[in-house]
């Protein structure tokens, strides 16, 4: 898979001009706090700026975090009603679901049932922030469990509606027990997590709602992958206000035994980390990825994105855990 595949270069740099603008509009006059480390609770060290947001990283375990952090309101009105928010659910999505359907949520529902096939008793899936329903249309294509989705958006509820889901217009923070049937479930949610203006608090909450059998599969951005590494401030990735939490393989252990979650198994099983390196290469200084670019094969390349998928070393980090 290329990068360009699921993120068009034209479509997506229009996405992240109007993000820039928004950021003026929505946090530039935003009160800000400062916060310890979300994983581990020490002091983070100023990393750099980007669009008017600070980021720091944590000496201890490197997680990498928006300090000081402006108020939650001012994240719910850019999510409500933004130019760039707006952009990417109509634009970006219209003209990229195709392309992410058959690169992203094909291989994600598979890998999910891979997953489900070690937890035998799991009957149903909650995709908390379930968008468009392409996840829960290609797990309905490939096996029998129910799928319920989570998504506070109107719209997309109903365009989930649309596909024949049930759909509980919610924020996983406001759902109750009784919104959701009591078979046994694994709760998923992709690309949700580094978006948290509070990770802590939405564990609490869905820690809340799962029975000892329940299971959570998230995947999120990590620290410590080689694209966000060697791009850093650089890395589209790092694109305030959406990115707030980088958390990595090692951190994310912290968090969640700090709010009573068992990590059961944690993967990197990224595939564009070497590729997006290569299309940022005019941003890195770095003499090593010039040289292996140019003297590298196809092959090559691949082979060092499945070492580090396999190292724990790619930004595409999975993570699957119980309750305590
Ligand atoms: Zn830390």
């Amino acid at each position: 898979m290329k990068e360009h595949e699921i993120r068009p270069q034209d479509i997506f740099d229009e996405y992240l001009r109007l993000t820039a603008i928004d950021t003026q509009t929505y946090f530039a006059d935003a009160p800000r706090t400062g916060q310890p480390c979300p994983a581990c609770g020490a002091d983070g060290e100023a990393a750099f700026e980007k669009n008017g947001f600070a980021y720091a990283q944590c000496p201890n375990c490197l997680t990498l975090f928006v300090n000081p952090r402006p108020v939650r309101s001012a994240f719910e009105n850019y999510y409500t009603d933004s130019p760039s928010t707006r952009y990417w659910a109509t634009t970006f999505y219209r003209q990229t679901e195709p392309a992410r359907r058959e690169k992203l949520w094909k291989p994600k529902a598979k890998s999910i049932m891979d997953i489900l096939s070690r937890f035998p008793n799991i009957e149903q899936l909650i995709d908390i922030g379930g968008g468009y329903g392409t996840f829960a249309e290609e797990i309905r294509r490939i096996s029998n469990h129910k799928v319920t989705i989570v998504e506070p958006s109107k719209c997309l509820a109903q365009v989930c509606r649309a596909k024949g889901f049930i759909v509980v217009e919610k924020f996983l923070e406001d759902l109750r027990e009784a919104d959701l049937d009591e078979k046994k479930r694994c709760f998923v949610s992709f690309e949700l997590f580094e978006h948290l203006h509070d990770p802590a608090l939405f564990l609490g909450s869905l820690r809340g709602l799962m029975s000892e059998q329940d299971i959570f599969i998230f995947t999120t951005l990590s620290s410590a992958g080689a694209d966000i590494q060697v791009l850093w401030e650089n890395s589209k990735s790092v694109s305030p206000p959406h990115h707030l939490n980088f958390f990595n393989p090692r951190s994310i252990k912290l968090l969640l035994d700090s709010c009573g979650f068992e990590p059961l198994e944690i993967s990197t099983p990224g595939k564009l980390d070497v590729d997006i390196v290569h299309n940022n290469i005019d941003s890195v200084s770095d003499r090593f990825w010039h040289t292996f670019f140019r003297i590298t094969t196809e092959t090559d390349r691949q082979d060092l994105q499945e070492y580090l998928a396999s190292h724990l070393l790619s930004s595409h980090m999975m993570v699957v855990c119980a309750r305590r």
